[in-house]
């Protein structure tokens, strides 16, 4: 049996819980990559890498707030001044988030003409993939948390590439994360982070599903709940 200042205590922790105050959920800070001034990759239609990442970006931002948790965008008007500005914007935030897609290196590039203007393409490389830095002050709630959005994305039909395992090494090969120790976004943020790229911009028809608001948002949904099971502990 509880006393009676435990009973009003613990009523009292429950009114707080539904309050939002001491229960609230985890904040994700979602940054959108590369800058209006250095807007990133183009694809193979001529769009520069912003655009995407500010789309999906603001998709991920409602499907976290969708599934429970609170959600914050960093750079959403592309004009952010620096890497190091992004975590700094959201030292409150519980994870953060970067948002980008993938190009290819010039040499695997062809030509192409699209709407009359010449453009370059690949058509090899498709497919999401994820970094994790070791400098974070919480690695392994950043690679828990890759893993849990690798696994919802890879259950929903999405396809990983292995294309950067070239270049970077593989944290977990089954869902597509790689260690990236010397991302800044990632080893500056005082939570734990993961820079996500969603697909390949070079690849044609992977620009076209890239641009697709429905996937945009089917994609973003798994993410967002990837994330929360990994935040919250399926509570
Ligand atoms: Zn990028």
């Amino acid at each position: 049996m509880r006393t009676r200042p435990e009973r009003i205590a613990a009523a009292a922790a429950l009114v707080l819980t539904l309050a939002g105050g001491a229960g609230a959920a985890p904040l994700v800070a979602v940054d959108a990559g590369h800058t209006v001034e250095a807007p990133g990759a183009i694809s193979a239609r001529g769009r520069s890498e912003l655009e995407f990442n500010l789309d999906l970006a603001r998709k991920v931002a409602e499907a976290l707030r969708a599934v429970g948790l609170r959600a914050t965008l960093v750079n959403a008007d592309g004009r952010i001044g620096s890497l190091e500005a992004r975590p700094a914007a959201v030292p409150e935030a519980d994870f953060f988030l970067s948002i980008h897609h993938d190009s290819t290196h010039a040499s695997e590039l062809q030509s192409w003409e699209w709407m009359g203007t010449p453009q370059t393409f690949t058509d090899r490389w498709a497919g999401h993939s994820m970094f994790v830095s070791t400098r974070n002050p919480d690695f392994a709630t950043s690679v828990l948390c890759a893993r849990a959005v690798g696994a919802r994305l890879q259950r929903a039909g999405f396809t990983p590439t292995d294309k950067n395992a070239r270049r970077r090494a593989w944290v977990d090969a089954e869902h597509a994360v790689h260690g990236f120790d010397d991302l800044v976004v990632l080893y500056r943020a005082r939570q734990p982070a993961m820079l996500f790229e969603a697909g390949v911009l070079k690849h044609r028809d992977e620009e076209l599903l890239l641009r697709d608001e429905a996937r945009q948002a089917r994609m973003a949904a798994e993410i967002a709940t990837g994330l929360k099971a990994c935040l919250t502990g399926g509570r």
